[in-house]
């Protein structure tokens, strides 16, 4: 029996690892011609660690990022609009939320694989279905057959446009720039993200003294303006918010931008076709305003592993992982979208309400966030 995965980001890469752990050696294919260090930092919240807990390698991961036992929404200003403290809650699960430069992420994943498990340079275009078996064309005019194909090569799906072409990811009114920088003399120990009536800004301290932020302002689709944005114009845009993002932007180069539009995917009703399954941000992207993005790519791993080893028939175990999965996976989309919207008010009257009502949120509310993104069962 053939297994393949396309793609070899986080979805990739992790089911290929929780397959291994069943016994099943599944061939990766990777668009891109190198697996090289790319991206800025994540942050994996203790759902993920649970599910790398559950394929024995949490350690791994958790000793190259840096644990965030606090998150806080601040006001441009610096004032406090909400605490997160997962430390209640990590110790009830002895579980913890952590920062990761995507690259560490990335390279902790391969060291669990055989390096010939993974063919890079190969773009998948389409595929054809024959009787029993699907043939996968690439963009090098190579073909390859297998049984059974996991679709884990990201938003812009090659394979979800070929069976679901309505399903095109949307536009969620803002856009996106990232960076890692060194974090000079700053001494950070809690995440945190700042709403402002001129955009967000997010600030991550990661391992060796480096700091991941991220700032989003609302704008037009691909707007050639936004495009063009130098740490320059970011300096000016946010330059007049509470310390210390004046001072990360300085230690910015604009060779250190990363530039993005925020989009995501309305949920879709199905993950399975037959003997073909969609994972991670193929089946489910999201906004990032939940940081679950990448987690939900990590629990998929481990959910689609665990129904393989049950179900004899993959392409039954395909159909239990959908349903496994479509309820908690739109939750998160649906969400983190509303999320954002509230997050991204530029309205200062809109604004000033909606902090006063997010201070006023009991702690259990947040509380009952996390115990849902936690108790996550595999
Ligand atoms: C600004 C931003 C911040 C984020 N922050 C967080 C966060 O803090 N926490 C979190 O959990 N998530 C976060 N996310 C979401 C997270 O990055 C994604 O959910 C995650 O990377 C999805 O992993 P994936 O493997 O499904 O897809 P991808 O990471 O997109 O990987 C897909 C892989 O497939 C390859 N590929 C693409 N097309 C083809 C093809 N045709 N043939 C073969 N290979 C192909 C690509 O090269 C890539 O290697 C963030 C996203 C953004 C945009």
């Amino acid at each position: 029996m053939k297994y393949t995965i396309l793609g070899a980001g986080i979805a990739g890469l992790t089911t290929a690892i929780a397959l291994q752990k069943i016994g099943i050696k599944a061939q990766v294919f990777e668009a891109a011609p190198d697996i090289k260090p790319l991206g800025a930092g994540l942050l994996l919240a203790a759902n993920a660690v649970k599910a790398y807990q559950h394929l024995g390698i949490a350690e791994k991961m958790v000793e190259r990022g840096r644990l965030l036992p606090t998150f806080e929404i601040l006001d441009q200003a610096g004032s406090t609009i909400t605490r997160a403290d997962a430390g209640a809650i990590s110790q009830k699960y002895g579980l913890h939320n952590f920062a990761i430069h995507r690259a560490a992420l990335h390279e902790a994943l391969l060291t669990e694989l055989d390096a010939e498990q993974i063919i890079t340079g190969k773009r998948a275009m389409g595929f054809e279905k024959n009787e029993d078996t699907i043939t996968i064309q690439f963009q090098d005019g190579a073909t390859i057959a297998t049984d059974y194909l996991i679709v884990a090569d990201g938003i812009h799906s090659s394979v979800r446009r070929q069976l679901l072409p309505d399903a095109t990811p949307r536009y969620a009114g803002y856009t996106c720039w990232r960076a890692v920088v060194d974090a000079g003399d700053l001494k950070l120990s809690a995440a945190s993200e700042t709403w402002g009536t001129d955009g967000r800004f997010g600030i991550v301290p990661l391992t060796d003294n480096r700091i991941y932020w991220f700032a989003c302002i609302n704008a037009a689709a691909n707007d050639a303006t936004m495009r063009r944005y130098t740490v320059e114009d970011l300096q000016r845009h946010f330059g007049h918010y509470h310390a210390p993002v004046a001072q990360i932007l300085a230690q910015t180069r604009d060779e250190d931008l990363i530039w993005n539009d925020i989009i995501d995917l309305k949920p879709l009703k199905n993950f399975a076709f037959g003997n073909i399954v969609l994972i991670g941000d193929a089946a489910h992207a999201t906004t990032p305003n939940m940081g679950q993005g990448a987690c939900q790519a990590i629990e998929d791993a481990v959910i689609l592993a665990d129904e393989m080893a049950k179900n004899s028939n993959p392409a039954v175990a395909f159909r239990a992982f959908e349903q496994r999965r479509l309820k908690r996976t739109h939750y998160i989309v649906n969400n983190s979208r509303a999320l954002g919207r509230v997050a991204q008010l530029n309205n200062p009257v809109l604004a000033a309400a909606r902090n006063a009502l997010f201070r006023m949120l009991p702690e259990r509310v947040n509380e009952r966030q996390m115990r849902t993104l936690f108790e996550v069962d595999f």
